[in-house]
Order: C-alpha cells, then sequence, then structure tokens
C-alpha cells in the first residue's frame, strides 16, 4: 500500500505556502510586471535591493535562471568562469552556461564546496590571445552539495580582493544566503558587499513558490532586464508571486534557526543508529548527508522502506542521501523521522526521548 509523503526532506523547495501566505498572495496589487507596473513585484525588488545594499534587484522566475543571466551579463563567449566542480551552476542547471552564454566552466574540486584564496590565485589566467579570458568567479552560499556549508566571510573578502585586481567579477549563487545569514549572524549584506552580483531564491527555506531576486548595479539589472525579456522570464500579474517573497522574507528568515535546529537534532539522531554517518564534520545549516554504507542496505532499498513511514530523503548515490529541513518539517517531524530510520534498519526505535 503507499503511504503519502507526510514529511518530505527530499528538498526545502517541497514547502507549500503557509495560511498567511496564501492570504498575502490572494491581497496582492498587481499590475503588468513587464511594463514594470507591478506594485509588489516592484516594492519586492526594492526590499531585496535594499537588503542586500545593491542599487537594484529583478525578480526572475527560478534561481536557475538567476545566475544564467548573471553569467549572461558579466561574460561574452569564450570567457571561463570558476567555481566549485559540485557548484549548482556544474551539476543541476542542464549546462546553461556552456549551452547559453558559452562559457568555459572552470571548475575546482572542494568536497564542501569552499575554495581557498590560494585556489582562486593558482587559476585566474594571465591575460593573452590565446587563453581563455577568466571573467567570473560565483561562489555559492551555501554550498548545496557540500552539505549546507557557509563560506566565511573573511575568506569571500580575501577572493573578492583578489578578483577585483584581476578584474574578475564576483557571483553569488545566494540560493540560501539567508541561511547563512541568520547561521553566522552575519548580515546578508555584508556577504554582498564582496559582489558584482547575487541572488537569493525564495522558493527554498523561505518557502515561497515560486520565484528568485537578482541583484546589483543599476547598469547590471538593466542589462539583466534585457536577458529576462529574451529568455522569456519577464512576465505578468507576478506580483501574486512577489506578494508571497515580500511575506517570506517578513515571517520567514528568522525562524530558518529552527531549520538548523532541526537539521542538527536529524544528523544528531541518525548518527546513533549503527551503519549511518554523517557525511562532513558537522551540519552548518539545514543540509544533512548521511553515508549508509554500514547498515548493509543501499539507498534505494532505504528509501522504498522509509516511504512507508510516509517519510522522504533524496537519493544522491547508492550510499549517500540526503535530507533538508524546511518551514513544513516540524521538530516532532524530525523525531518521527528519526523512528522510521530505526524501524527500517534496526527494527527498533532509536529516538532517545521521541514524541510517542
Ligand atoms: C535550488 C538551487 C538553485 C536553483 O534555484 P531554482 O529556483 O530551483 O531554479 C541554484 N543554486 C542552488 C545552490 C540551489 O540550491
Amino acid at each position: 500500500m503507499d503511504v503519502p509523503i507526510t514529511i518530505d526532506l527530499i528538498s526545502d523547495t517541497s514547502t507549500r505556502p503557509s495560511a498567511g501566505m496564501w492570504e498575502a498572495m490572494a491581497r496582492a496589487e498587481v499590475g503588468d510586471e513587464q511594463r514594470g507596473e507591478d506594485p509588489s513585484v516592484n516594492r519586492l525588488c526594492e526590499h531585496v535591493a535594499e537588503m542586500l545594499g545593491t542599487e537594484a534587484a529583478v525578480f526572475l522566475p527560478s534561481g536557475i535562471m538567476s545566475n544564467l543571466i548573471a553569467i549572461l551579463v558579466h561574460c561574452r563567449p569564450g570567457d571561463e568562469v570558476l567555481s566549485a566542480a559540485n557548484a549548482h551552476i556544474i551539476s543541476s542547471e542542464g549546462a546553461g552556461a556552456a549551452a547559453i552564454a558559452g562559457v568555459l566552466n572552470t571548475t575546482i574540486d572542494t568536497p564542501d564546496g569552499r575554495f581557498s584564496i590560494g585556489d582562486v590565485e593558482a587559476r585566474i589566467r594571465p591575460r593573452g590571445l590565446r587563453v581563455p579570458r577568466t571573467r567570473l568567479i560565483a561562489i555559492e552560499q551555501t554550498s548545496n552539495k557540500g552539505g549546507g556549508t557557509i563560506w566565511p566571510l573573511s575568506e569571500i573578502a580575501g577572493i573578492a580582493r583578489i578578483a577585483a585586481d584581476a578584474d574578475v567579477a564576483m557571483h553569488m549563487d545566494g540560493a540560501r544566503l539567508l541561511n547563512a545569514a541568520v547561521e553566522s549572524g552575519v548580515e546578508a549584506g555584508l556577504f554582498a558587499q564582496h559582489f558584482d552580483s547575487l541572488w537569493i531564491d525564495l522558493s527554498k527555506g523561505l518557502g515561497c513558490p515560486v520565484g528568485s531576486v537578482l541583484a546589483g548595479s543599476r547598469a547590471f539589472i538593466d542589462e539583466a532586464w534585457v536577458w529576462k525579456h529574451r529568455l522569456g522570464g519577464a512576465m505578468r500579474q507576478s506580483g501574486v508571486l512577489a506578494a508571497a517573497g515580500l511575506y517570506a522574507l517578513e515571517h520567514h528568515v528568522k525562524r530558518l534557526a529552527d531549520d538548523h535546529a532541526n537539521a542538527r537534532r536529524l544528523a544528531a539522531g541518525l548518527g546513533e543508529i549503527d551503519g549511518l554517518r554523517l557525511v562532513g564534520e558537522r551540519v552548518e545549516t539545514n543540509i544533512v548527508f548521511m553515508d549508509c554504507m554500514g547498515t548493509g542496505l543501499t539507498v534505494p532499498q532505504i528509501v522504498a522502506r522509509l516511504s512507508q513511514f510516509g517519510v522522504r530523503v533524496g537519493g544522491v548515490s547508492d550510499k549517500v542521501f540526503r535530507a533538508v529541513t524546511h518551514h513544513d518539517v516540524s521538530s516532532r517531524d524530525i523525531e518521527t523521522t528519526i523512528n522510521a530510520f530505526g524501524a527500517v534498519l534496526t527494527g527498533s526505535n532509536h529516538a532517545k526521548g521521541a514524541a510517542p
């Protein structure tokens, strides 16, 4: 029998609008966004630009489009983009940077998604007729495949200095920038000041159904608008979506700390089960990777059995799965999840102090 999934840890994209968010969407003032006439979209863009300390911002349908447009604006075909090998732009965007922007993606192997000033120094190429022009450094805050790891401000500042000296632009994939800000206590704007462009996702931890906001200088955003239109990302009464974003920025930011506490509790609880091991040193934000090699079961087997408890995690490989906490997962759900793993892997209840 198929049990409906009630605890969905496959991604922080799996949130549904909260009651308050639906209400804000229903009441949204709207207009034609493509003509710059949607008041809710305009308000959202002003709000994000102010929060990040940039001159301007533009509302886009997805984070993938934000990354692609940033690359298109900064680079010309043949230019080189440096990023982590496990960055979303490399692994999960259909190679849009190559297919549409025509750039050369050079990657840095780094399991936790962070690279160093030295890594960058070693890769920025001298200018010359025969060499690709290193044009952009893309940093993912937090690193998704790195396990939700936070880039420290000092490392970003150091890389930005090297980049500025070499006339290389800085771009942040800030899908989870606000997770990093809440967890580290460093305001988003302090991270943002080191970048020529950056964006936040509304449809991850913030819990909105759709959307991202790309920010930068006025000149950058003007160019971004050209590409937004060209790629079919210029929308009409998208204030319905922007209203969700405004609601989330008011109500769903501080609570990201709860997601982080839930993720840490999940990792601790699962770590007590024989054969399960946390990948990486510790849980920094809302993403948990676990290795199940020692359990004698593969990830697909575990996923199938967990589904009987209404719990879903994401398979990354045969031996590693990912669990992501978010707005629609409560601390009680975490205990239920730990219990479900206990039942699946040992036939016993492993959660200490779990709710009955
Ligand atoms: C989800 C995600 C994206 C893409 O965002 P969408 O809004 O789903 O297009 C880009 N980068 C990272 C790090 C992500 O986690």
